[in-house]
This record gives C-alpha cells, sequence and structure tokens, in this order.
C-alpha cells in the first residue's frame, strides 16, 4: 500500500497509514511487496534468490552478516535520499510551471469540473510515474535483486508498478474531488476535510484488504495442517471464533520474512506470509500469531486511525496558514491562481512531503509503544517461552537483513517497529517477571501459562 514512489499515495500517506499491522516493519515489508521484483532466481550477494526462500541461513553466517550491515547503511542512507529526492521532484515541477501547464491541458479537454480534474490528475500521475520510475527501479528492482529478496521479472515487477499507480489514481482523486470541493466552498475546508478523514480512511481499511491486496497476491488458507490447526486453535484461545487465518504468497514478490493483521469490522484477518511459515517453527509461528492477535483484540487499528486524523487535522490546519501565501508569492513563475485551483496540488504533495517527514516520530513513537503491547499480549497468549520467541526476532532481523541495533535517533524517527534487539530483550524480561509471578505459588510451568 505505502510503496517508496507511489507519490499520489502521498496524500493518501496518513489516511492509509493504520491500515496494516506487521510483526515487522510495514513500510518496507510490506510496502515493497507490493513494487518490487525481479526475476530467473539471480545469484546475487551470498545466497540466490530460490534459496533464500525455501530455507534461509540461520543463524546468520559471516556473509549473511556483512550483507546485513551493508543492507542497513543502504536502507538509512536511503532514507534521507527518497525524501529529498521527492521534495526536489515536486519543487522542480512548480518552478517550470508545469502544473499549470496540465490544468491548462486539462481545461482545454473539457471546461466541466470534474473531468477537468481527472485529466489534470491523470497528467500529473504520469509525469511523476515516469519522473519517479528510475529511482524506483533502483530501489525496488535493482537492490532488492541484489541482496537476494527478489525473484520477480522486470515485466512483472513493472506490471505491478503499474497496477500500483492505478489505485493510486481511484483513491488519489476521490480524496481531490472531496479536498478541492471543499476549499472552494468552505472558509474551514481544513476541519471538515479532516472530519470526512475518518469516513474515508476506515472504508479503505475496510476494502483493502478484500479488493486492493487481492490485486497483487493470493489469499488462501494455510496448507501446513499443523500450522493450521496450531493457529485457529490460538484466536479460539483468545476468544475469536471463525478466525479469518491467510497465507499469502508473498514470495512472489520477495523472501523476506512477515505476517501482519489488517481490516476492520467484517475483513478483520491475520496473514502469515508464505516465507514465514516456511522458515519459523511452530512454537515462533504461535508467537506470531499471538503478537497479531494482540493487535486485532488491542483495536491497535483505530488507535492508529485516530493518531492519523488528528496529524490531518494538524496538517490542514498548517496548510491553510502556509500555503496560500506561498502561491500567492509565486503565483506567475507556478502558474497557479490560488489554493482552491487544482494546480495547486503538487504543492500540497509537496507540503504532505515534508509534513510527512518532520511528524514521522509521532506516528513510529505510537506505533512502537502498540508493537510492545502487542509482543508482551503474543508471549503470554501463545505460552511460548522468550528465549523462543526472541529467536522469532532474530529471525526476522537475519532473513529481512534488518539492523537489530540501529542509533537511538534512526529508531525515533524512521522506525515503526521497536528496533529488533530491544524486543529481544523485553520478551526476554517480561518472560521472566511472568515467571516471578508464577513462581511466588511455587508453580514454574510456564508452558501452560494462563491467559
Ligand atoms: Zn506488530
Amino acid at each position: 500500500m505505502m510503496r517508496h514512489f507511489c507519490p499520489l499515495l502521498i496524500l493518501l500517506f496518513l489516511t492509509i497509514t493504520p491500515a496494516v499491522i506487521a510483526i515487522d516493519s510495514v513500510t518496507t515489508e510490506i510496502a515493497d511487496s507490493i513494487g518490487i521484483g525481479s526475476s530467473d532466481s539471480i545469484a546475487v550477494g551470498a545466497v540466490s534468490v530460490e534459496e533464500s526462500v525455501r530455507t534461509f541461513q540461520y543463524p546468520m553466517s559471516e556473509e549473511r552478516k556483512a550483507l546485513l550491515i551493508s543492507y542497513s547503511k543502504f536502507v538509512s542512507r536511503w532514507r534521507f535520499l527518497s525524501f529529498f529526492i521527492q521534495v526536489a521532484i515536486f519543487l522542480i515541477l512548480l518552478y517550470l510551471g508545469l502544473s499549470g501547464l496540465f490544468r491548462r491541458w486539462a481545461e482545454k479537454i473539457s471546461r466541466k469540473k470534474i473531468p477537468m480534474y481527472f485529466f489534470y490528475f491523470l497528467f500529473l500521475t504520469i509525469f511523476l510515474f515516469l519522473i519517479n520510475l528510475p529511482f524506483g527501479y533502483y530501489r525496488g528492482f535493482l537492490i532488492e535483486h541484489q541482496y537476494g529478496f527478489s525473484n520477480q521479472s522486470f515485466g512483472e515487477w513493472f506490471g505491478e508498478s503499474l497496477k500500483n499507480e492505478a489505485v493510486g489514481l481511484i483513491f488519489g482523486f476521490a480524496i481531490i474531488l472531496i479536498l478541492y470541493w471543499l476549499i472552494n466552498r468552505f472558509r474551514k475546508w481544513w476541519l471538515l476535510f479532516g472530519l470526512g478523514a475518518i469516513p474515508f480512511a476506515a472504508f479503505v481499511i475496510i476494502i483493502y484488504p478484500v479488493v486492493v491486496a487481492p490485486l497483487f497476491n493470493k489469499f488462501e488458507p494455510i496448507r501446513n495442517q499443523e500450522v493450521a490447526s496450531a493457529m485457529r486453535d490460538l484466536a479460539e484461545k483468545a476468544g475469536i471464533n471463525n478466525p479469518d487465518i491467510y497465507e499469502v504468497d508473498a514470495s512472489k514478490q520477495s523472501s523476506k520474512v512477515n505476517a501482519y493483521f489488517t481490516g476492520m469490522f467484517g475483513t478483520k484477518r491475520i496473514v502469515l506470509y508464505d516465507t514465514t511459515i516456511r522458515n519459523f517453527s511452530v512454537n515462533e509461528l504461535k508467537f506470531i500469531m499471538g503478537h497479531e492477535i494482540g493487535h486485532y483484540l488491542l483495536n491497535h487499528i483505530w488507535y492508529g486511525l485516530l493518531t492519523a486524523v488528528i496529524l490531518i487535522f494538524f496538517a490542514g490546519f498548517l496548510a491553510d496558514k502556509i500555503l496560500p501565501s506561498f502561491i500567492r508569492r509565486n503565483e506567475n513563475r507556478f502558474g497557479i491562481r490560488n489554493l482552491g485551483d487544482i494546480a495547486s496540488l503538487p504543492v500540497f504533495l509537496l507540503f504532505i512531503t515534508v509534513f510527512g517527514f518532520i511528524t514521522q516520530p509521532i506516528n513510529n513513537g505510537v506505533s512502537r509503544y502498540f508493537e510492545y503491547q502487542s509482543d508482551e499480549y503474543g508471549l503470554k497468549l501463545s505460552g511460548v517461552s522468550g528465549e523462543e520467541a526472541a529467536i522469532a526476532f532474530d529471525k526476522l532481523s537475519v532473513f529481512n537483513l534488518s539492523d537489530p541495533e540501529p542509533s537511538a535517533l534512526t529508531e525515533f524517527w524512521f522506525y515503526d517497529h521497536p528496533a529488533l534487539k530491544k524486543r529481544m530483550e523485553n520478551v526476554k524480561d517480561f518472560y521472566k517477571k511472568q515467571l516471578a509471578i508464577k513462581c511466588t505459588d511455587k508453580v514454574c510451568d510456564f508452558k501452560n501459562t494462563e491467559f
């Protein structure tokens, strides 16, 4: 849903942030699963994709450790680089007067507002897609191949990128219609936009798992019967009857491992990657499942939605204060008449990009808090030991080449999940604490933790 270079989804970014809650970083894992690829099992680095999908090296070899260090370095540099690239693209677009030009083209096709908006948005989408293509190809295709994650052909990758754009075009256009209708009618448009974002975001979260996700992957019941029944038992133990648990063919896009909870009301579901099922023991999977059940029952999607809506209100308020004078000062150069002119959209996108970057620690801080909560919940529910849960995290780090110990600032700013090393320590401590409580009545059997 949130791919690195889907500019049309930038506007959606805040609304869709809480749509998927995973065991490992959503912004990289889920995001990549939509837009990366490779083919022909190119052997790069130390492991070929085919091998890595089937059996990962665990514990980590020296070669894999070197890969982990180099991939983590790349990822942390790319976080800054991609931000500056986006900002530069919007500035170029504005200062060359392209946005005004796209609007004039659209006006030539139709004078009626809705079709004119549509054609403007289509031109902008195509422009942004093409200009972002080399960066998307480098990050999503080349790098993911180089580190042995991806197994898609260029055609498959490109096809998914187009599909992704089409989804962005539909949702983005809906948002634009609402946004500009409000701006042109109400002085306090941002207040109404913030209110409207609540049902809209809920709608997106409801339909995402049943309409959008199946466009990219197949979702089926878990094939391994032992795993399937263990997962079902766990959900039932937590009081979820007839749980919707799926196995997704995530290996189609990447060998990375993950699991997530998504949906609202009738579309709530827990999804395990086929790569995870293949590489994790039943106990480790029980812990992961317990973690996702934690997200499910602790209503984290709702709290995530609340955080996003508060940020949308704040963003709208600031945009209303800052953007009109920015547009007025550059009226001739940008070719934009005012905030209510559809050609002001790149100004909004630029603003949201910067706002999103600056406010990331808020979203991420909330998310990390939920992750700790779910980790502890998962441990309690599954009854696995702290050591076993810690191995699950270690595997996430080794298989996904994610840095278990990033700097404090990097974690604070960019990590929507706590650093894996901290999560490992936390589950071990939590387990010991539980054990201490249990042992007060001289019963130290932890396998039957009451839930
Ligand atoms: Zn999680």
